[in-house]
């Protein structure tokens, strides 16, 4: 009777183990890293190799092009972040080609101008004027879900988030502003200074295209995954829906 009992017990702890440890394992996979992030995210999690490679302002084409045919080339996507006036019509091709790949196109507002300085109705009129011009150039509704504020500005002079922004932002769709970790075009210090979660920031310039034609291969030989940010940090899908 004894034995039985504690058979009995034995089953019970072995049932108790598994169920917690189901729990601890189902846990991570239900909260996205967004969520578990403040307003401004600097980086993805830092386990798992995944690391973002982001272009801002895209304001010199050539620039563009090459990270994009870099991005094909080696198969892994890249984010692009557009001020919505450097979406020119001549363009549209290269945009749309962009738009139907793996890559990501986030916003980087439409006139580039310090959101720190501009009251509410002018930020979300910076904010939604950008989305309304990509999906003019594009010719569809392309949701974009990763929004980087111009210099990284989002902050007051004591480093408190600005409600204002904050609110235009919640306002105008997007929960969170994207910062970056690593802002470096110069490889030997970029490769020295990388690990899981990195966002890294590059510009539509020479240097940073010459920069990434030797880190983009280190970052595969060393296991690196490269992500979009969209996928690093978890964001909700993009919504492509054809214009009425
Ligand atoms: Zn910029």
């Amino acid at each position: 009777m004894r034995r039985g009992r504690l058979a009995l017990l034995c089953v019970l702890l072995v049932c108790l183990a598994a169920a917690l440890s189901a729990a601890e394992e189902a846990l991570p996979g239900t909260v996205p890293w967004c969520e578990t992030q403040p307003f401004g995210i600097r980086h993805g999690p830092r386990e798992g190799r995944r690391v973002a490679i982001t272009m801002d302002d895209c304001n010199n084409i050539q620039r563009v092009r090459e990270l994009f045919e870099l991005s094909r080339q080696y198969d892994i996507p890249v984010t692009f972040f557009p001020t919505g006036s450097m979406l020119k019509d001549q363009d549209a091709e290269l945009w749309r080609a962009i738009a139907a790949s793996d890559c990501e196109i986030g916003s980087h507002t439409m006139h580039h101008r310090r959101l720190t300085d501009l009251p509410y109705d002018a930020i979300c009129r910076d904010i939604r004027g950008s989305q309304e011009r990509l999906d003019e150039i594009l010719g569809y509704h392309y949701g974009m879900v990763s929004l980087r504020p111009p210099y990284g500005s989002f902050m007051d002079k004591q480093g408190r988030v600005m409600p204002v922004l904050k609110q235009a932002c919640l306002d105008c769709g997007y929960r969170h502003v994207v910062l970056w970790d690593l802002s470096d075009t110069e490889f030997s210090r970029a490769r020295s200074q990388m690990w899981s979660g990195r966002i890294l920031l590059f510009h539509a310039y020479k240097a940073d295209v010459s920069c990434l034609r030797q880190l983009i291969p280190w970052l595969l030989q060393r296991g690196y995954e490269p992500v979009t940010v969209r996928e690093l940090l978890e964001l909700p899908e993009i919504d492509t829906t054809p214009m009425p």
